[in-house]
């Protein structure tokens, strides 16, 4: 186990920009999830705690010591990668073996600590058989356990579960969950997949175009994003942004007027725009408007069903907002009714930055 500190990071490749001062501590044994689109930099971020690029600018340190410069084998570090690459020609155990073979370390040491693992990732029966003859989340259980061998003091996972199929990652995310809870090994883990940070993170660092945009417990990500990035990126489907324009009395959203409690208008009071957000499911669609709400005509668009839940797109003049409902509320296209959404609900960002307004 060790903390990770990340010191005002920066990498470059020739002109790109893949980090831009990236400030990150990681306690011992925590469980962090770096989350973001494609190219936002995760990967970059991960290899350089890894040891396999340095940093243009910036240090890492494990345990308060300074690493920056260390090579990836003076590391303790255990990678498992989204091809998770083992080696065709060899069995379980052989490949489960492999780093610690390197190492040359002697043969009891090695039986004993290949049956650690096995028997804790429970693929003990597999030991003689060849990657080809496992499924893909025994190939996974295989590669985690070659990482683990090693003993590492940090474990690394890059996009690990994005070659199994829906159902069976959902299986796997619960087990690494628990796995990671048992050895308390300092986890650092990327995936560009939502629901996945949400599931399996003590604490999610949301990465955008190369910076830090949010670090929080999901719990924080989820009901208190800090940047629209935020809201917009997380959640199925993500929070409805709307741009809202404010007179002083009432709001507008195109040139739809609407009508707001007086604490709402207290918090924005002074500006003349503001970005109004809320999670889907925290949209009501009633015939009159709620007390304590806000308030505003809609007509449905759109009902998709998912089952125990229903997709209600709703338009506001052109823009469209997603509202998430019980199956059993019935509703009709073309119909009109009030999206209200509590006060409690609404997460209010400056126009012109996209960053929450600390006035909740
Ligand atoms: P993905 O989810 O697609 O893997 P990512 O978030 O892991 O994306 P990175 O692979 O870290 O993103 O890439 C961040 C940025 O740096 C991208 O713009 C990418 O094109 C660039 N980049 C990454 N590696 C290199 C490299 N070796 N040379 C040049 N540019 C690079």
């Amino acid at each position: 186990m060790a903390s990770i500190v990340l010191e005002n990071i920066t990498k470059k490749f020739g002109k790109v920009t893949a980090l831009d001062g990236v400030n990150l501590q990681i306690d011992d044994g925590e469980f962090i999830v770096l989350l973001g689109p494609s190219g936002s930099g995760k990967t970059t971020l991960m290899y350089l705690i890894a040891g396999i690029y340095r940093p243009t600018s910036g240090r890492i340190l494990f345990d308060r010591r300074d690493v920056t410069n260390l090579p990836p084998k003076e590391r303790n570090v255990g990678l498992v990668f989204q091809n998770w690459a083992l080696y065709p020609h060899m069995k379980v155990f052989d490949n489960i073996a492999f780093p610690l073979t390197l190492k040359k370390t002697d043969r009891n040491t090695i039986q004993q600590r290949v049956h650690e693992v096995t028997s804790m990732l429970k693929i003990e029966a597999l030991l003689e058989r060849y990657p080809w003859q496992l499924s893909g989340g025994q190939q996974q259980r295989v590669a985690i356990a070659r990482a683990l061998v090693k003993q590492p003091q940090i474990l690394l996972f890059d996009e690990p579960l994005s070659n199994l199929d829906a159902l069976l990652r959902i299986g796997v995310r619960t087990e690494l969950k628990r796995l990671q809870k048992d050895l308390k090994i300092t986890s650092v883990y990327v995936t560009h997949d939502q629901a996945e940070a949400l599931a399996i993170a003590d604490r999610i660092a949301v990465i955008n175009n190369g910076k830090l945009i949010q670090v929080g417990t999901p719990e924080e990500i989820y009901y208190k994003p800090r940047h629209t990035f935020v809201a917009g990126f997380v959640g199925n489907p993500p929070a409805n942004l709307l741009n809202v324009e404010f007179d002083g009395t009432k709001l507008t959203i195109q040139t739809k007027t609407f009508q707001a409690p007086v604490e709402l208008l207290q918090k924005i009071s002074g500006r003349r725009r503001i970005v109004l957000g809320f999670r889907p499911e925290k949209g009501i669609l009633l015939d009159r408007i709620t007390e304590n709400a806000v308030g505003i005509e809609v007509q449905i668009y759109e009902v998709e069903s998912m089952g125990r839940e229903q997709i209600v797109t709703v338009s506001i003049e052109q823009t469209m907002v997603k509202v998430l409902r019980p199956s059993e509320e019935k509703f009709q296209v073309g119909q009109r009714l009030f999206l209200c959404v509590d006060i409690k609900d609404l997460m209010l960002f400056d126009f012109e930055t996209n960053e929450a307004l600390d006035v909740q």
